[in-house]
């Protein structure tokens, strides 16, 4: 749908990079442990390399903790040690499993779940700078596998930080969510956004959609509405 709005190209954070890079090597892990294999030192860290380079390929936003290639391969090779706990600790069921379903007004949910455990526990690995509770995603994923017919018995969050190159690697924290609180924060997101596509569909407005200056990514380098004619909210 063309609105009538030009926004801004954006580089991908080294972030999202680095998130995107060990979260394939624990896909890694998983798949050897699917298949009986015993994950060795590096091969969360080979196949992780591998796709921070695919996405830095057109360049990257560089941030205070990752401020080069060469920081972050050795961030990438320490979170990729690190992670190997929560290969570990789970026995996995699922693993970055592509899920749909149907929502009201003719929408589809759709999301790839981190890690579906045989416990029936839905574990969403984080990576980033800060820890935050995530209730209304987890919550989207467990409906989701209950729609494909599983029992899900929790939700928790695995999250390790970037640590800065200068210190030594935190470990992996475990927190667990509410299951019911979290489905009932994902629905109640869900029905937002229909509601408010279905208006900024017909009007165009952007003033329908809730801006979120408060926001992290409320910056020139990460928003592609940011000082556009869509958004003049952020500083
Ligand atoms: S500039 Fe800030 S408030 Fe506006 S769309 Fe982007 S993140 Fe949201």
């Amino acid at each position: 749908m063309d609105a009538g709005y030009s926004i801004r190209t954006t580089l991908p954070s080294v972030g999202a990079a680095i998130g995107t890079a060990v979260h394939a090597g624990l896909q890694r892990l998983f798949e050897l442990k699917i298949n009986g294999g015993i994950p060795e030192k590096n091969d969360a860290a080979d196949v992780a390399i591998t796709k921070f380079e695919d996405e830095a390929g057109n360049g990257l936003e560089w941030d205070d903790t990752t401020q080069s290639l060469r920081v972050a391969h050795i961030q990438i090779a320490r979170m990729c040690a690190a992670s190997r706990e929560v290969a570990k600790r789970i026995q996995p069921c699922l693993v970055e499993e592509a899920l749909k379903a149907e929502v009201p007004n003719g929408y589809e949910l759709t999301g790839h779940v981190d890690v579906f455990g045989m416990d029936g526990i839905v574990t969403d690995f984080k990576t980033g700078a800060l820890e935050r509770p995530y209730q209304a995603q987890l919550g989207g994923y467990a409906l989701l596998i209950e729609e494909r017919g599983f029992q899900v018995n929790g939700v928790q969050i695995a999250f390790l930080r970037r640590t800065p190159s200068s210190k030594s690697q935190d470990a992996v924290h475990w927190s667990t969510q509410n299951l019911e609180t979290s489905k009932m924060a994902a629905w109640a997101t869900i029905q937002d956004i229909i509601r408010t596509w279905d208006q900024f569909s017909v009007s165009h407005d952007p003033w329908v959609i809730n801006a979120n200056p408060m926001s992290m990514m409320c910056r020139a380098q990460f928003c592609p509405a940011h000082s556009t004619e869509f958004c003049k909210m952020g500083c």
